[in-house]
């Protein structure tokens, strides 16, 4: 897959990513079917096959169950290879998420992820919202802690996840990368999308396939997903989650097609 510049920076991705929550985490998840958590040699079998096709984009998030401690060893001697995206704020414990958008957390979980992940640098750090975008954009102290964090060379980019479309207006204007909901049965967070088109702000999809639940009806709804997502001219990229190698190498040939037009 041919890369494309994280809008300003000088981070090259794929305009698929690999989200990576069915590598960490069974609980609290809301996918169609149930799954089981692949194992270490499934997983690395996975992540081979994503790099084979082009993908260098891969998601995870401290709330992901052991996603990002997998990560760590599935990615050692092949770290420049891949474009990591991780988050802060949200933590995942005894089937319960809770959230701390503190200086003194932010930092913290930075660096629980570079530890983690087997690496002295992180590409891109999300604040993992909570729902409350704007409180914690307004009042929060994670921000000016991702500020730093990037000052000193820990991280390349920063951005924020968002949940509101308010919240992701403002965070347009702030941020290196918004991440948002965006799918052929969701568009309300469109206006986020066209606002940071206007930014030069890059924008990551999350939930393309709802989820998984765009799946389930239709012809071929991967490519129709595909083609609306990627339509947009704010995507840089769409981070689908899949353990299923079918399914990755199907999601690979429907970008390349909806790219072509
Ligand atoms: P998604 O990418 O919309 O859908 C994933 C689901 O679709 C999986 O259950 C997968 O099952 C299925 N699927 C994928 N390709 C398929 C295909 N070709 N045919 C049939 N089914 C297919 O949803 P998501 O996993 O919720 O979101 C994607 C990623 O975004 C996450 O992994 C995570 O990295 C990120 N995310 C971030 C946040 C946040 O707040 N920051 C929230 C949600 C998600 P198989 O495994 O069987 O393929």
């Amino acid at each position: 897959m041919k890369k494309r510049q994280l809008a300003v920076t000088d981070i090259a991705i794929s305009p698929l990513g690999l989200g990576t929550v069915k590598l960490g985490r069974d609980q609290g998840v809301k996918y169609p079917e149930s799954f089981t958590i692949p194992d270490d040699r499934a997983a690395a079998d996975l992540i081979a096959l994503a790099r084979e096709l082009g993908i260098n984009l891969i998601d995870t998030a401290p709330a992901y169950g052991n996603s990002e401690q997998r990560l760590g060893g599935l990615l050692q001697g092949q770290r420049q290879d891949w474009v990591i995206c991780t988050k802060v704020g949200e933590e995942f414990e005894d089937g319960r998420s809770f959230f701390d958008f503190s200086a003194a957390h932010t930092r913290a979980s930075i660096q629980r992820s570079l530890k983690r992940l087997r690496t002295d640098y992180l590409d891109i750090v999300l604040i993992h919202s909570d729902g409350n975008d704007s409180h914690i954009i307004e009042q929060e102290s994670v921000i000016a802690e991702l500020q730093r964090c990037k000052r000193d060379g820990l991280v390349r980019a920063i951005g924020m996840s968002t949940k509101t479309v308010a919240g992701g207006m403002e965070a347009a204007e702030l941020f290196d990368v918004v991440m948002a909901t965006y799918n052929p049965g969701y568009d309300a967070e469109r206006p986020v999308l066209d606002c940071c088109f206007e930014n030069d702000t890059a924008v990551l999809v999350k939930k393309a396939f709802a989820s998984g639940h765009l799946c389930t009806q239709g012809e071929n709804p991967a490519q129709q997903a595909l083609d609306f997502v990627l339509a947009h001219p704010a995507v840089s990229s769409a981070i689908v989650g899949t353990i299923n190698p079918e399914h990755l190498r199907a999601n690979v040939e429907a970008a390349e097609r909806a790219l072509r037009g």
